[in-house]
């Protein structure tokens, strides 16, 4: 059954990026994803389509109408609840920071609606009634929520069996075990006069195994200590460390 993502926005073909390309898109080929939009717009009655409205109490900016918000929201929950459970998500720089254990959680449930939101916001109204959780993507504000569905999805996908084409890719990213990844290299073993670590050639996988696990504990040491405080390391971990 593909896991589907409903998603309510007014700019519905920002979702291509999503959709067309990359790991994403494979998955959308394969059946694994199904992805469908739902435009605000559709759900007006009014000559210019009108979405949005002046905040009460005064202020700058616009305010998404609850009308057409609440239409399209229902459309898109009935159709993701056609094939099982489903969470409602508003993007929100107000909402739970996403990080890997997020997604981790966001991938194991089932299906998704997500509301983009543009302007100052939504109606809180529409949050009240229509929404389970808000997620950010991080501490600052953009101009609207798309770009922020598309970061979730994206990184739940990478979660769903059989969307990597390696299996094994999605255990050694970062954050995966707690850690960030390892450097990488490809061919030539000499580029403009840097090798590539000889280990990496040696054709000794526990030994690589090793390097990279180190390399992986000392990034993470370096540049992310906050990380590492989190995490019970193992003793091969901690003698890899202190070597
Ligand atoms: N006035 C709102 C506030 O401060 O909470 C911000 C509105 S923002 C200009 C427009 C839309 O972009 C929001 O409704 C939300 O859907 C989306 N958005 C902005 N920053 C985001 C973030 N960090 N994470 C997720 N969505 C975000």
């Amino acid at each position: 059954k593909p896991r589907r993502v409903a998603l309510v926005s007014i700019f519905p073909e920002m979702f291509a990026a999503l959709t067309e390309y990359g790991i994403s898109g494979r998955a959308v080929k394969d059946g694994l994803l199904e992805v469908r939009c739902w435009n605000p717009r559709d759900f007006t009655s009014d000559r210019h389509r009108t979405v949005d409205d002046r905040p009460y109490g005064g202020g700058p900016g616009m305010v998404m109408l609850a009308e057409p918000l609440t239409q399209a929201l229902r459309e898109a929950r009935n159709w993701a609840e056609e094939s099982g459970p489903a969470r409602s998500i508003y993007l929100s720089p107000q909402g739970r920071q996403l990080d890997q254990a997020g997604v981790e959680s966001l991938a194991q449930s089932g299906n998704l609606v997500m509301l983009a939101g543009r302007y100052e916001g939504v109606d809180e109204r529409v949050v009240e009634s229509l929404i389970d959780e808000e997620w950010s993507i991080g501490d600052y504000v953009l101009s609207g929520g798309e770009l922020a569905a598309m970061v979730l999805v994206d990184a739940v996908t990478r979660l769903i069996p059989g969307a990597l084409g390696h299996d094994q890719s999605a255990v050694e990213d970062s954050f995966a075990q707690g850690l960030l990844d390892c450097p990488h290299y490809t061919r030539p073993e000499d580029y403009q006069g840097s090798r590539v670590p000889e280990v990496l050639l040696s054709g000794n996988h526990e030994k690589i195994r090793r390097w990279r696990l180190k390399q992986a504990l000392g990034r993470t040491q370096q540049r992310r200590p906050d990380l590492l405080e989190k995490l019970a390391l193992t003793p091969e971990q901690t003698q890899l460390l202190e070597e």
